[in-house]
């Protein structure tokens, strides 16, 4: 149920990328699934509003601009522009506000004054703010909300200052950080001297800011449950800005983590994919998405390339059907009757986006039209409002158009098919052998049609 008392609208706020490198594929995993999420709710009728923020500074990224010497600019939007470039690539909608972190320090510091006016922040002889956990638990808040904390090794006034710490160093954390030489000109004028924001902060300043003191659902991945979504309820909440009886986010949603080949990903044991890397080995946007939908949120996942060749047969699977389907259903009027596989789908998705079952339905519902398929016994307006019903459920899963499995194909593909019809026409068969090669190790096959040759998916 939506805040909203009409249930008409639902706010959504997905923590978004750190632009401090390439996102990964785990990275993805959280953005993909907030996309179905959004998509599920849209499906529903709901007035979506999805805010998804751009962490433009923090420990990491000032780093790497220290290391490259460059500026802060030039070097987040290098990976912020590739950021979105994958995002579109995975066809996920494009949040309705991407709020910057640099674009917002005016609200972060405004938050942080209310937090210290209320005394649950306060400044450390440095010029750091700090938020004070004890103090926050001591007029009433609850720190700890989404995970059980240790508070035994706890002492007071313990203070990290890192924007990421270990599990069981629950402490007084950064709200803001005063310069320090390695910032170098990162640095902004505040109340309690020149500085920078915590990481943790921007996401209560940019999420309240957009979508208000309450809102209906968090995303994010399972890592940033503590400290970084911990510390947004408690600054949030700290700052005493919610209608009595309201909370900060009315659900929390986080995506499990993702193994790949069966192992944590990490660069030394060659598991480390970004998208582009994917998309290099001759995979598809679509490929990649469709397997990151098959696992439920809630359940790690083994992600590995044998899954993504087994994404391209069942999505081929799909394809046949309902390039079949539009054949047979070509300029008719629907017939009114919404197939029984939408409602089945969308009962799926409402029990907490259970996909195994949703696409368990989709098979089954692919294997009987084609039984029906073959016995003709499906009529051109049935065709029709199946393919109506399919696009219904294509808006929850968003997997792209199959315009790359025939017909609209990339010019560097219809390119090397065009040399080869000429090497085969001048009698070249090893260039035309090599050729035929090439495409199929980017995943193509030609087939030789009475029209000509054209490329079709393996
Ligand atoms: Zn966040």
């Amino acid at each position: 149920m939506p805040r909203d008392p009409a249930g008409k609208s639902a706010g959504i706020y997905c923590c978004g990328p750190t632009v401090h490198d390439f996102a990964h594929i785990g990275n993805f995993r959280t953005f993909v699934f907030a996309d179905l999420v959004r998509r599920c709710l849209e499906f529903k009728g709901l007035q979506v509003r999805h805010v998804m923020n751009i962490t433009d500074v923090e420990d990491k990224i000032i780093q790497r601009v220290r290391e490259n010497k460059t500026t802060l600019r030039d070097y987040t939007a290098k990976y912020e522009a590739a950021f979105f470039e994958d995002f579109d690539t995975l066809n996920c909608l494009r949040p309705h506000e991407t709020p910057r972190a640099t674009g917002h320090i005016p609200d972060i510091i405004e938050l942080i004054e209310k937090l210290v006016a209320r005394g649950v922040a306060y400044r450390a002889p440095d010029g750091s703010v700090y938020f004070s956990i004890e103090k926050y638990q001591a007029c009433g808040g609850h720190y700890g909300r989404l995970q059980k904390l240790n508070f035994e090794e706890m002492r007071p006034g313990d203070r990290v200052s890192s924007d990421e710490y270990a599990k069981d160093a629950a402490a007084d954390f950064a709200l803001w950080k005063a310069r320090v030489p390695e910032d170098g000109d990162i640095f902004w004028p505040s109340p309690w001297g020149e500085g920078r924001p915590g990481w943790h902060i921007e996401c209560s300043a940019m999420s309240m800011k957009s979508l208000g003191p309450s809102f209906d659902l968090h995303l994010g991945g399972e890592d940033l449950i503590f400290p970084h979504h911990e510390d947004e309820i408690a600054q949030s909440e700290g700052a005493g800005v919610q209608a009595p009886g309201e909370s900060f986010v009315k659900y929390w949603l986080h995506g499990a983590h993702l193994l790949v080949e069966g192992k944590k990903m990490s660069k030394s044991l060659g598991n480390y994919f970004t998208l582009r890397d994917l998309l290099a080995r001759g995979f598809t946007g679509r490929e990649v998405r469709y397997l990151l939908l098959t696992a439920h949120y809630r359940e790690s996942f083994n992600f590995t390339l044998d899954g993504l060749q087994g994404a391209r047969t069942a999505l081929g699977r799909i394809d046949e059907c309902l390039g079949k389907l539009a054949e047979i259903g070509v300029g008719v009027e629907a017939s009114p009757t919404e197939p029984a596989i939408v409602r089945e789908f969308a009962d799926a998705m409402d029990d907490d986006f259970n996909v195994a079952a949703a696409w368990g339905a989709v098979f089954e519902w692919v294997r009987e039209t084609n039984i029906r398929l073959v016995a003709n016994k499906i009529a051109a307006d049935e065709a029709k409002s199946l393919l109506a019903g399919w696009s219904r459920i294509n808006s929850v899963l968003g997997l792209p158009g199959k315009k790359d499995t025939h017909g609209e194909i990339d010019p560097s593909l219809q390119k090397l098919l065009d040399e080869r019809g000429a090497a085969r026409k001048a009698k070249d068969f090893k260039r035309s052998d090599a050729i035929r090669d090439e495409l199929k190790a980017k995943g193509w096959v030609i087939e030789d049609t009475p029209k000509g040759a054209r490329l079709k998916r393996i």
